[in-house]
């Protein structure tokens, strides 16, 4: 089972989550928002062999804490997973737009510098402004990504593939129609699942991996088997 971005240290239990997690062999990646709660994350994670943690600034908070960018750097070398980073374009959240590319575009130039960083990245109406950044300052040799929840259209998805990226889907996001329709236009080697908890409705695994299961035709345990070899080949990529 992996879930390749969640929110684990926003459960009120974040120490019993992780255990957990890590008891069950859930292959996961938790996520931040801030760099100030990377210290926590970075010492619940430390000895676990299934939990990781990624250390993120993102883009919905960056109009009140761009400044944290200096300590996300500073942080950046204890750490090969970036998360949650990215551009938010929705309405609550467009006023910053400007600003968020310009942090966005520092992050992916920080990865990009230090090298074999695997990045988790937010798109929300922006996935073409993203794509841009990415192409711009973060070649596929310097670092890979993987689009969390991703909503670009088809050319978007198109630029995507050809980009090296990894999508990562969530059964709140299979559950609707455009969100199978983008799922079936990307190649199984790159799908990941997730659950984005605590923000979904259904902040489980299985019901997304049985949807892909439907989407590309393939029995639960292979698509089980495929969504780990993928995992596999991004961890192993030499970036
Ligand atoms: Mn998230």
């Amino acid at each position: 089972m992996i879930d390749f971005h969640c929110h684990l240290d926003l459960h009120p239990d974040f120490a019993r989550v992780v255990e957990e997690r890590e008891n069950a062999k859930i292959y996961t990646l938790g996520v931040t928002t801030t760099p100030l709660a990377w210290m926590k994350n970075k010492e619940l994670t430390q000895h676990t062999r299934y939990v990781r943690a990624a250390l993120g600034l993102h883009p919905q908070l960056v109009s009140h804490r761009a400044a944290e960018l200096e300590l996300w750097k500073q942080h950046l070398p204890e750490t090969r997973y970036v998360g949650e980073v990215g551009l938010d374009a929705g309405p609550r959240y467009k006023s910053s737009l400007s600003l968020q590319k310009e942090i966005f575009a520092e992050i992916l130039q920080s990865c990009a510098r230090t090298g074999g960083k695997i990045l988790s990245v937010h798109s929300v109406r922006a996935g073409k402004d993203v794509l841009d950044l990415l192409n711009r300052h973060l070649p596929p040799e310097c670092g890979r990504v993987v689009l969390h929840w991703f909503t670009g259209g088809k050319k978007e998805i198109q630029r995507a593939i050809e980009s090296d990226c990894y999508f990562s889907f969530n059964a709140d996001m299979l559950g609707t129609s455009r969100g199978r329709e983008i799922a079936a236009a990307v190649p199984l080697q790159r799908v990941l699942t997730e659950t984005d908890a605590p923000f979904t409705k259904v902040p489980r695994i299985e019901p997304a991996v049985e949807i892909l299961a439907q989407i590309f035709h393939v029995q639960s345990d292979e698509i089980h088997d495929s969504i780990k070899s993928n995992l596999r080949t991004l961890l192993n990529a030499e970036h």
